[in-house]
């Protein structure tokens, strides 16, 4: 077991393409021993997620442990994806993934991420995907995913294109919601002093939603 230091927004290995894996080497002992380390990692930072360059390995695999009431999603993972496919997918890992999208509907939650720390912010994505990737014993497999585990499997993917949530955070001058989470709890979580103010798309989905 081995907890991993984590790559903060800054460093080059966040903004690489991640190489593609072979079959070998999704097969080899040091993958297993890799995703050991992504496991204890995440595990430790009370992620949703992660992938291989948060670590500084990049290469195209990303782990994502969707569970209901986790930690540090509660609200989010609670009960408005009860109602959406693959609501409590097992935890996944996935190999050379490519996504589809099957229903380009904006949803937009509140994210995080381990490697942007302290921060959270509001992000639009597509509302369903189709995710195709090779499993640990490298076979062919698919998940859709829709609500806000299609948000968290996004995320954790553009990790291998080399890009943040940040970078999907819709700027505009005097709009921009980008918060500390302090102040996201304060301010934009459901259920906090200011929850009724519906400046946030109530109507779309949840209200706040952060990964890893
Ligand atoms: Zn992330």
């Amino acid at each position: 077991m081995a907890i991993r230091k984590i790559a903060r927004m800054g460093h080059p290995v966040l903004r690489q393409k991640a190489r593609e894996l072979t079959v070998t080497e999704i097969l080899s002992p040091e993958m297993t021993s890799l995703l050991q380390d992504m496991i204890d990692t995440m595990n430790d930072y009370g992620g949703i997620g992660l992938a291989a360059p948060q670590i500084y390995e990049p290469i195209a695999v990303a782990i994502v442990d969707y569970q209901e009431d986790h930690p540090r999603y509660a609200e989010q993972t609670q009960k408005q994806d009860k109602a959406a496919e693959n609501s409590s997918l097992p935890f996944t890992i996935v190999f050379n993934p490519k996504v589809t999208v099957l229903d380009a509907t904006e949803q937009s939650y509140w994210e995080g991420c381990l490697s942007v720390p302290e921060l959270r912010g509001w992000v639009t994505r597509p509302k369903k995907i189709q995710i195709d990737y090779l499993d640990i014993k490298a076979r062919p497999k698919t998940v859709i995913a829709e609500g806000f585990l299609a948000t968290v499997f996004q995320h954790e993917l553009d990790h291998l294109d080399g890009v943040l949530y940040i970078d999907r955070v819709k700027n505009e001058v005097g709009q921009t919601k980008l918060a500390f989470e302090e102040e996201y709890s304060r301010y934009w979580a459901k259920g906090s002093e200011e929850d009724e103010n519906d400046e946030v798309d109530v109507d779309q989905l949840s209200e706040e939603d952060d990964l890893e």
